[in-house]
């Protein structure tokens, strides 16, 4: 990318340069942080005639640049959601087809049978009081 001079610039901001010239200078802007930076020195040292001679709809252009910048994310957003949800409708029908899901179904009985202690187990030990080592930082000091 080509860059603009402080010169340049120095033109943009004494409003010494045509309105074509401006406008490219101004999408560059927007693009490009090293005039920015470029410009907002002089616009720092000239801020009220800098400001005085941005065209008018410069704003209204930034503006709608960053409005358009957001609906090209929310869309990127959208079609990353939509890919999602293919990908998980692709997975379960694959899934389904295969009979992973009669396979779960199949076994669970089974997995039930051998979990069912479990809640149990969990209530004695709560019942009984957690275990000091749970509690004990072995880094203290004391
Ligand atoms: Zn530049």
């Amino acid at each position: 990318m080509a860059h603009y001079s402080s010169a340049d610039w120095s033109r943009y901001c004494r409003g010494a340069l045509d309105r074509n010239r401006r406008r490219r200078m101004e999408r560059h802007l927007l693009r490009c942080d090293r005039c920015l930076n470029s410009y907002l020195e002089l616009a720092g040292e000239e801020e009220a005639e800098a400001a005085a001679l941005l065209l008018p709809d410069f704003e209204a252009n930034l503006w709608r640049l960053i409005r358009r910048k957001q609906r090209e994310a929310a869309r990127k957003r959208k079609s990353r959601l939509l890919f999602n949800y293919i990908a998980a409708a692709v997975i379960t029908l694959v899934l389904m087809a295969g009979g992973a899901f009669d396979a779960v179904a199949a076994g669970l009985p089974a997995l039930l049978k051998e979990t069912r202690h479990i809640p149990r187990l969990i209530n004695e030990t709560v019942a009984a009081g957690l275990p000091g080592e749970l509690f004990h930082n072995e880094n203290r000091a004391d």
